[in-house]
């Protein structure tokens, strides 16, 4: 089934798996910074949210550009293999959208932050709206 060597998969994996480091603590500094409080990686709802405000009903997820298909270089597939990386990435796609969807059915509001730009101004803004609400 696995088709690569392990040094290949684990150069892979390595550039896929900062998911849970960098970009997360910047945001959740980020929103502590503002002062809203939240609770982390959330069992209990769709998707399992990174970000949880409970008392507003909305969450955060910081998505990885690989694993989650971003438009931009870190998300672009490697040139071998690619067969089994777009197959996998889709799955990704298909669940990351349901929890979307299904967040949105029980009265949630979610926002994604992309990785690659958790520290762009744009972003902090949009943090910041989505937090705030409509006249944050
Ligand atoms: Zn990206």
């Amino acid at each position: 089934m696995d088709v690569f060597s392990p040094v290949k998969r684990s150069e892979i994996m390595r550039r896929v798996r900062s998911k849970d480091t960098k970009p997360e603590r910047f945001v959740r500094r980020l929103v502590s910074g503002m002062g809203f409080r939240y609770r982390l990686h959330s069992e209990n709802l769709p998707g399992h949210p990174d970000l949880v405000f409970g008392r507003l009903h909305k969450v955060i997820f910081v998505h990885g550009c690989f694993w989650h298909g971003h438009s931009c270089r870190a998300g672009a597939l490697p040139a071998s293999n690619r067969e089994y990386w777009e197959n996998k990435r889709e799955k990704n796609l298909a669940r990351d959208e349901r929890a979307r969807r299904e967040l949105k059915r029980v009265g949630w509001k979610s926002l994604v932050v992309w990785e690659c730009q958790v520290n762009k101004e744009a972003t902090m803004k949009m943090i910041r709206r989505f937090l705030g609400g409509v006249n944050g």
